[in-house]
């Protein structure tokens, strides 16, 4: 009997949980290509919270490990965020978008919120010219997109752009156990 199946039947499944702030969901994409490792996963964890197959509302308490993707760009992101460090024993910061805010920090070099706005919605519009205004629906940009230690504390960090399916799996299945997973060399820490 391998390891895994021997923790599953002494341990209660983990809740596991996926959230997307701001990145492309690539890093999402290569999650799902652990192709079949996602069903041994399914048979350890719970999956209480994912834009993967589980799109619930409300991120829920007493969730053991989420991998959190993307960078922190808006009120939304920030908002979502502080509830996950809140209610997760482990936060992986998942991606190079989560880890250094990557692609989605490039605004930061125009400057602050309003200038990239103005930017993409007046300036460069060829027809309607009208900055986006719609409290409550569409989310305020943050002055600078951050990553996300910058925010909350982060236990484990999981660069690569995406991570290959193998440091996904590499970083996980330890979790499993209850053991850290060795978060060292190329294959585990190459951004990119
Ligand atoms: S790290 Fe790369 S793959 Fe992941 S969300 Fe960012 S840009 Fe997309």
């Amino acid at each position: 009997m391998d390891t895994l199946t021997q923790a599953t039947l002494t341990q209660p499944k983990i809740r596991f949980a996926t959230v997307w702030l701001a990145g492309c969901s690539g890093c999402h994409m290569s999650f799902l290509d652990l192709d079949e490792w996602l069903i041994e996963l399914a048979q350890h964890v719970d999956v209480v919270y994912s834009p993967v197959g589980c799109d619930l509302k409300e991120y829920p308490k007493n969730v053991d490990v989420c991998l959190v993707e993307g960078g922190v760009a808006n009120e939304d992101n920030l908002e979502l965020l502080l509830q996950v460090r809140q209610r997760t024993k482990i936060l992986i910061s998942f991606g190079d978008c989560a880890v250094t805010a990557n692609i989605p920090a490039m605004r930061n070099l125009m400057g602050g919120a309003d200038l990239v706005l103005k930017r993409g919605y007046l300036e460069l519009a060829d027809d309607t010219r009208k900055l986006p205004h719609a409290p409550g629906i569409v989310p305020e940009l943050l002055d600078r997109v951050m990553p996300v230690h910058e925010v909350v504390p982060v236990d484990i960090f999981m660069p690569g752009c995406p991570p290959s399916a193998d440091r996904i799996k590499a970083t996980i299945e330890p979790l499993l156990t209850g053991h850290k997973p060795v978060m060292e060399g190329r294959s585990m820490i190459k951004f990119g």
